[in-house]
């Protein structure tokens, strides 16, 4: 262990407002389950030395139905996604995904707004959450604003949050059509993805795809490909020149590129 956490300024926030208090008197790095912080932490990488541990808002807990959308606390874990009735019957393909996040350990500690907010392109719920159009609420302590995942990432690792707000739900809107997601990682338990697909065969098809470029991608124009009618090997060759994946200490750029188009085909052919 390289750090010492007595080193850090922390604090400790007890309700969403003093945590937003706190946030706009100076900047800090939001703790919740920790399970991508510490890991920076241990190996002394991690550049901020002031945060903010919220693991105690337990009103960013609540997975629940607000008319026809699916709302999920920023703090809900995906050991509570996977149990949730709602998240089973309105978003059957978050439960897949949480349920192959790292270990039980992970799982139990490990945030959906955490996975959000971490901004990897190879976060799991990403392309899930991309490909049914869900919606991050933002708050700060005088402002709220709704921001499409699809447009939350900048760039690698890089958000439009700013400093002072937190993530604090996740909207759903309902999907119609047959859910789809597969990760395709080196094991089944405990590992990264080297590329993740998730998507919807309904009306109107929609995809998108995790390590395939610096942030989740919706592959839209694979999308209207397959809309217009198109068949599969056309929109195989549209995705192909719609993602960017790279070589990485977990795959190659061709493999993921292959892989991309098989998973594709699998589900539209299912
Ligand atoms: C052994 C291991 C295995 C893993 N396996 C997987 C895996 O298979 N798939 C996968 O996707 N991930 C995996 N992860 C990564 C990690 O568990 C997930 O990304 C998890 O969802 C992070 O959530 P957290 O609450 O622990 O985030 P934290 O570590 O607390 O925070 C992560 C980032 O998000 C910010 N943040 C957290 N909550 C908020 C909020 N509400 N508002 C604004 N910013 C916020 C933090 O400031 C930080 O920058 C793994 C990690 C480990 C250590």
């Amino acid at each position: 262990m390289k750090t010492a956490v007595t080193a850090l300024d922390l604090e400790t926030a007890t309700t969403l407002d003093h945590a937003l208090r706190l946030l706009r008197t100076a900047p800090r790095t939001p703790l919740a389950g920790t399970t991508d912080l510490y890991v920076e932490l241990n190996f002394g990488t991690l550049k901020p030395r002031r945060f903010l541990d919220i693991w105690a808002l337990d009103e960013l807990r609540d997975i629940s139905l607000r008319g026809d959308t699916l709302v999920i606390g920023a703090l809900a874990t995906f050991t509570s996604l996977i149990g949730s009735a709602a998240v089973q019957a309105r978003l059957p393909m978050l439960v897949e995904a949480a349920r192959l996040v790292g270990g039980i350990q992970i799982q139990n500690r490990g945030t959906l707004g955490g996975n959000i907010a971490n901004a990897s392109p190879a976060g799991d719920s990403l392309p899930v959450l991309a490909a049914v159009d869900a919606i991050l609420v933002l708050q700060s302590v005088d402002s709220e604003r709704r921001v499409p995942i699809t447009e939350f990432y900048t760039g690698y690792r890089a958000t439009v949050r700013r400093e002072d707000e937190l993530i604090v739900a996740i909207e759903v809107p309902p999907v119609e059509g047959r859910q789809y997601f597969r990760k395709v990682g080196t094991r089944a338990a405990l590992a990264i993805s080297k590329i993740v697909i998730a998507g919807v065969k309904g009306a109107v098809p929609r995809v998108a795809f995790g390590s395939v470029g610096p942030t989740v991608v919706r592959a839209r124009r694979t999308e209207a490909a397959l809309a217009a009618g198109q068949d599969i090997e056309a929109a195989v060759r549209i995705l192909e020149s719609e993602i960017t994946p790279i070589d990485d200490l977990r795959s190659t750029a061709d493999y993921r590129r292959r892989v991309a188009g098989k998973l594709l085909r699998r589900f539209w052919d299912r």
